[in-house]
């Protein structure tokens, strides 16, 4: 399925020294699958994380949590939809329970021209009547004349998912240090370098993009799936959590400042609105923004250096594509295999 090539020289897989224990470092989104696949296959993992279990300091903390290779196609560079696709039937093998729901898209009518643009720019949706959307999302009725239904995307609630995937790293034989912060020079064996920004010491092209966020809570809606409103620029969206509770994300800004600005809150808030007036009366129950670690080109990659394994520059893909990169991971550490397009070997 990927495209890969023979070890070359040198590049020897590093399995191939023995099994060496393997390190991650880092257990947001990135290392937990990392952590998870290699602990499936047999190595003896231990995964560091300088957070306690609440994992605050990770990016994937405040994500959205939607896994949508289609819609994101649409800014999107055609690796991040092979690698998301493929993750999806990673997703489903180990956590079964995910909501393969779809999603959704809307827009006012001022932005038609967006919506038709986004239509024409991404595959695998089904256009719906404004009685096709209240049949599925009944809170819409009357909203939107019509939306666009992916139906085949899912979408995981990040706060919830962390500790069920390191619940599994554990049951697959890994261990987890929390509150233990090594650097990658500290470990010898196998080290799978999952820092996400906190890399830049060695990979100092990484930047932060700061994506901000708002948490509602109101029994007023009930929606089934991410709902996303086109908007001149930025995809905004309403993502539903469980407890009445509604996520409002995400605006995407070159920065690293870490507040959330009243501009921000007001679009988001405003995108919640239009979605559906009744979010108006809802609980304001969060502020929050992370910074979203990028490469120059916005695009992933899985840096070899002898022992080292860097992966990161998720950016704004870290749950859709994180589990097709662990497996590249362990396909290289195992068989040597070379994924042209996302590693790169030093
Ligand atoms: C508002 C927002 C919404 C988003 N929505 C989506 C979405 O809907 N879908 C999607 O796919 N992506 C989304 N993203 C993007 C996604 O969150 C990121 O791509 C992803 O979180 C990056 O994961 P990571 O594991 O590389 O980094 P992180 O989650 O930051 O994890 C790195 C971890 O390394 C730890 N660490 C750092 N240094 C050390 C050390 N020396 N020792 C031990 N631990 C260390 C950190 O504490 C952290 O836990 C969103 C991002 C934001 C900000």
């Amino acid at each position: 399925m990927y495209q890969s090539s023979k070890p070359q020289r040198g590049l020897l897989p590093v399995a191939s020294r023995g099994q060496s224990p393997v390190a991650v470092i880092g257990a947001g989104i990135a290392g937990a699958w990392q952590a998870l696949l290699f602990a499936q296959a047999g190595h003896d993992v231990t995964l560091h994380e300088r957070s306690d279990t609440a994992m605050m300091l990770a990016t994937s903390h405040w994500a959205g949590g939607m896994l949508a290779p289609w819609c994101e196609s649409e800014i999107s560079e055609p690796i991040i939809s092979r690698l998301g696709l493929r993750a999806l039937d990673l997703w489903r093998r180990e956590l079964p329970d995910t909501p393969f729901n779809g999603s959704l898209v809307v827009a006012h009518t001022r932005d038609r021209g967006d919506f038709e643009r986004f239509a024409r720019m991404t595959t695998c949706h089904r256009r719906l009547d404004a009685r096709g959307l209240s049949e599925l999302e009944p809170s819409l009725q009357g909203r939107f004349r019509d939306a666009l239904f992916f139906a085949g995307e899912g979408h995981v609630e990040p706060r919830r998912v962390l500790p069920k995937l390191h619940e599994r790293i554990i049951a697959a034989g890994g261990t987890i240090k929390f509150n233990s912060e090594p650097a990658p020079a500290d470990i010898t064996g196998i080290v799978i370098d999952c820092r996400g920004l906190s890399a830049r010491d060695r990979l100092p092209e990484l930047r932060g993009v700061k994506g901000e966020m708002i948490l509602i809570e109101t029994c007023e809606v009930e929606l089934a799936r991410p709902v996303r409103l086109v908007h001149p620029r930025w995809p905004l969206y309403v993502i539903p959590r469980e407890g009445n509770l509604f996520m409002l994300g995400a605006t995407s800004i070159e920065t690293e400042d870490t507040g959330v600005s009243v501009r921000s809150a007001l679009e988001l808030l405003s995108a919640a609105y239009a979605v559906h007036p009744a979010f108006a009366e809802a609980r304001i129950v969060e502020f929050g923004s992370a910074l979203r670690p990028a490469f120059p080109d916005n695009l992933p990659r899985i840096a070899i250096h002898d022992e080292t394994i860097a992966v990161n520059g998720l950016y704004r893909h870290g749950f859709l594509i994180a589990p097709a990169l662990a497996e590249l991971t362990l396909a290289f550490v195992e068989r040597g295999q070379i994924d042209n397009e996302v590693m790169q070997c030093a």
